[in-house]
């Protein structure tokens, strides 16, 4: 066995059982290079030792044995990461369609509806709770 194969087993066995890097350990890292870079662009020691912490704890988690905790901490994030990610993503949508459609929300339910420009006053109905109103567009 030569000694990059004995590493890699001795690391193997080391990891077995460890959840290793999700992707929770690693935002947690991007957060700590970020606080890292800002603390020095801002000469912030407080940044530097919030960062160390950071990494402290992206560590503990990649290498805790604790692993149904750390899941459940993961799909927290992921869950929170994907619901901001996507709104994002939606109001940039209708950003960009905003000459060819009129947004509005449903007055019951809240829900956002869209209507192409141009077609004058109809009734919607909504695609949600069904409730009719009308609607300029
Ligand atoms: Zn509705």
């Amino acid at each position: 066995m030569s000694i990059l194969q004995k590493i890699r087993a001795g690391l193997q066995k080391f990891m077995a059982g460890r959840r290793g890097a999700d992707e929770l350990s690693m935002a947690l890292l991007i957060v700590g290079v970020v606080l890292s870079m800002l603390s020095t662009i801002f000469r912030l020691p407080v940044l530097y030792w919030l960062s160390l912490a950071v990494y402290i704890f992206s560590l503990y988690r990649m290498l805790s044995r604790n692993l149904e905790k750390r899941y459940a901490e993961n799909a927290t994030f992921l869950k929170l990461w994907r619901g901001k990610s996507s709104a994002v993503r939606q109001s940039v949508n209708r950003m960009k369609n905003m000459k060819q459609y009129k947004y509005f929300k449903c007055p019951e339910c809240k829900s956002r509806i869209r209507l192409p420009r141009g077609v004058g006053e109809v009734t919607v109905t909504c695609g949600k709770c069904h409730h009719a109103f009308k609607q300029k567009a």
